[in-house]
């Protein structure tokens, strides 16, 4: 298998960013997610270099759905991300790891009046995604003798080829005002007082593998630019989201690189912008692509079984990495403390959840296994624990970053005692 540089194979074992996983698993216990924050870092200059080449004013707002966790936050913060943020935790997150209010995007098509009251009161702008928010967003900050500045979450109506529940922009989303809706949006924002309509934000899906689509957002966004310019909005950002897919299937999957991505969308921008006499900041908020190969889910084998295929049972299920079962979605696996030896026969990775879907990785070819086996599940670092659950009454399972040859906890694993904690006896 073509493993990334930061994973390597070394005396039989699976190494990520120098730490051998076969002595992590043994010192922090398994199931373990494990991150490489080199990987991370150089995942971040390779996009932002990407697009920079062709245009300074780009800013990077990562998305803080795909992975929760403070230090990932702290790591992008530290390269200048800013956040896409779709809950007040996030918002908290973004800020405890010192990214600027102006550098955040709030988000999301269900915000509640707590939510609204937090951008108010921050100063974070605001991608709107309906009128009704506008009207709550516009008195909110009345109340508070404030003015927000905001995006309209735009959908463009564009079908992309990926998994029908991460295609956003469809024109049956429930994300976004319809195109056929947003000018008289911006009209009432110009009107209302104490919104400013700065922005237009639009995200047409994840795990995209072409640029086509989005080639053609960019031009939807640049007709829009041209429409609010006519009705006197100056456009100071377009922010056109997310959605670069990474190459799961490491064998077979031709994904975009940055460079070619860049390429397909800048030409656009540029010269649109360039006819419409405006110089708008060019704002993407990547989740995957950043975080998405930088980590590894290690897995201890139970137990091995020969039904109608053969089983290897290990300690990581559903509630802990829910991509396979919720997407359909292929990750590769490796035998981490035999990564040397040559694939011996099909196995499926199955974990111990109470439900026929929880199968990690189906008919794979590995070699033999055993009871005490580590298996890396690759490329879990986005929608991976931040998905997690405690379904079966599972404690969630602890996180590692490495890094320049140390690893340390960046999560402890939950306890059956954290389990019980929130829960309460009612008196009677
Ligand atoms: C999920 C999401 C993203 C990130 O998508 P990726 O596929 O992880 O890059 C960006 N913007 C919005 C609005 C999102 O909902």
């Amino acid at each position: 298998m073509i493993l990334p540089p930061h994973l390597m194979v070394k005396a039989g074992h699976l190494w990520i960013g120098g730490q051998d996983t076969v002595d992590l698993a043994q010192r922090f216990g398994t199931p373990l997610y494990v991150t490489d924050e080199d990987r991370i870092r150089e995942n971040f200059r390779r996009l932002a270099g990407a697009l920079t080449a062709h245009y300074p004013n780009v800013r990077i707002l990562y998305a803080a759905k795909a992975n929760g966790n403070l230090a990932v936050f702290r790591i992008l913060a530290s390269m200048g991300a800013g956040a896409d943020v779709f809950s007040a935790g996030e918002v908290s997150l973004a800020l405890a790891a010192g990214m600027r209010p102006e550098s955040l995007l709030f988000n999301g098509s269900s915000k509640s009046p707590a939510d609204l009251a937090l951008a108010v009161e921050k100063g974070i702008k605001v991608s709107v995604d309906s009128l009704d928010e506008l009207r709550q967003l516009n008195a909110a900050a009345a109340e508070a003798g404030k003015t927000v500045e905001i995006a309209f979450r735009v959908n463009p109506e564009i079908d992309v080829p990926t998994h029908p529940k991460i295609a956003t922009g469809l024109a049956t989303s429930k994300f976004g005002i319809p195109a056929g809706q947003i000018l008289d949006a911006y009209r009432e924002a110009l009107d209302a007082g104490h919104v400013n309509p700065v922005g237009i934000h639009c995200h047409i899906g994840s795990q995209i593998l072409a640029v086509e689509p989005f080639a053609r957002e960019v031009e939807v966004l640049i007709r829009l630019a041209s429409d609010l310019i006519d009705i006197g909005v100056d456009p100071s950002f377009i922010d056109i989201g997310g959605g670069l897919g990474i190459p799961y299937r490491r064998e077979t999957d031709r994904a975009p690189t940055p460079e070619d991505y860049a390429g397909a969308i800048m030409p656009i921008f540029l010269k649109g912008i360039r006819d419409l006499g405006i110089e708008p900041e060019l704002w993407i908020e990547p989740g995957r692509w950043l975080i998405g190969d930088s980590t590894i889910l290690l897995t201890r084998v139970n137990s091995v079984k020969t039904a109608h295929r053969t089983f290897a049972n290990v300690d990581a299920g559903f509630n802990l990495f829910i991509r396979p079962a919720m997407y359909d979605a292929h990750h590769e696996v490796v035998a981490a403390n035999k990564a040397d030896t040559p694939p011996q026969r099909e196995y499926s990775v199955a974990g111990p959840i109470c439900e026929m879907g929880d199968i990690l990785a189906s008919d794979r070819m590995l070699p033999d296994l055993e009871a005490g086996d580590l298996i890396a599940v690759l490329d879990a670092g986005a929608y991976g624990f931040a998905m997690s659950s405690q379904y079966n009454s599972r404690p969630r399972c602890a996180e590692v970053l490495v890094a320049g040859g140390r690893a340390a906890l960046m999560r402890r694993a939950e306890t059956i005692d954290d389990l019980i904690a929130t829960m309460l006896t009612p008196p009677w």
